[in-house]
């Protein structure tokens, strides 16, 4: 298995809510607890512009390039503009282009970022600048790769950039499993949500994620799946209301590795949020996300022999 990661995903926001140093420690700790080795990591290309704007409007686009944003739209980022957050989007968004690749050739990628789903074609918000997801379905889409695609949102906060991007597009299937009382209002609709409510606890999601999923995957047959493992529906979460352990989060990513390989469908994986009291608690639950995957991989068979 491969993964996908750069120093510079880092996205500088110093002091605030969102652990910009996370992609780092967790890759640290893969490393430290032997879960992957150095000549696994591989570094992306930074998306290009082109491949951006297959989702995002050239005006944003342009604006982003040259820090022309105004004062109102860098407030709805939430996350304070700079030539790093800049070099950070664009490289997420080629490094889940290149997840969604090796997912392809390999049965599973992850990129050790990237999942900024609350970006919308013309602007960003709730700390999302550049929807890395979407840019790599159509991406893959437009390089022939696949015809249909399916995101597992599985952060707190609904998907809304994603269910607006893809609403109405047939090619692509949304779901999104989110805490209803919770940023973002209004919520677009995905093709499929599920508003929990306050204070769910592992048992109950679980049960939840099982039949969704199967739902899902009974009406819909994608090619790749985006896996959107937000570490946000934990309990000791400040952005989140609901109430997953780490044990529930592990059971949580095991589930959705396992409903897939059973229809042989290949997935990525991007980290999206997590905003946990300890930052450590943050690092451990992405960190168990990349181990329940590695097991995946390792129990997945390669390509058939030419
Ligand atoms: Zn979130």
């Amino acid at each position: 298995m491969k993964l996908v990661y750069s120093d510079h995903y880092d996205l500088h926001l110093g002091n605030h809510v969102f652990p910009s140093t996370k992609y780092r420690l967790i890759k640290e700790k893969l490393l430290q607890e032997k879960v992957i080795q150095p000549e696994q990591l591989v570094e992306p290309a930074p998306a290009t512009d082109d491949d951006v704007a297959l989702v995002h409007d050239a005006d944003y686009i342009w604006k982003l390039r040259h820090g022309k944003l105004s004062s109102v739209e860098v407030l709805r980022m939430e996350v304070p503009y700079s030539a790093e957050l800049v070099q950070a989007v664009w490289l997420s968004a080629g490094g889940s282009i290149l997840a969604g690749r090796l997912a392809l050739e390999e049965g599973l990628g992850v990129n050790i970022g990237g999942g900024f789903h609350h970006a919308f074609p013309d602007h960003g918000e709730g700390f999302c600048v550049l929807n890395d997801v979407a840019i790599a379905i159509r991406r893959l889409q437009k390089d022939g790769l696949i015809e249909r695609a399916m995101t597992v949102d599985c952060d707190v906060h609904q998907g809304n950039g994603t269910a607006a991007i893809f609403g109405g597009d047939e090619t692509v299937y949304t779901i999104s499993i989110h805490q209803e009382n919770n940023y973002p209002y209004p919520k677009p609709p995905s093709n499929l949500d599920v508003n929990l409510h306050n204070g769910v606890q592992d048992t109950e999601y679980l049960t939840i994620l099982e039949d969704t999923l199967d739902e899902a995957l009974a009406e819909f047959h994608p090619q790749l799946i985006f896996y959107l493992a937000g570490a946000d529906p934990y309990r000791e979460d400040q952005l989140g209301g609901i109430k997953l352990t780490l044990q529930g989060l592990e059971h949580r990513d095991r589930i959705v590795f396992e409903k897939t390989r059973a229809k042989g469908i290949p997935v990525a994986v991007t980290f999206a949020g997590g905003y946990a009291r300890h930052v450590a608690d943050t690092v451990r639950i992405h960190s168990n996300t990349v181990k329940a995957a590695a097991e995946f991989a390792a129990s997945v068979p390669g390509p058939a022999p030419q």
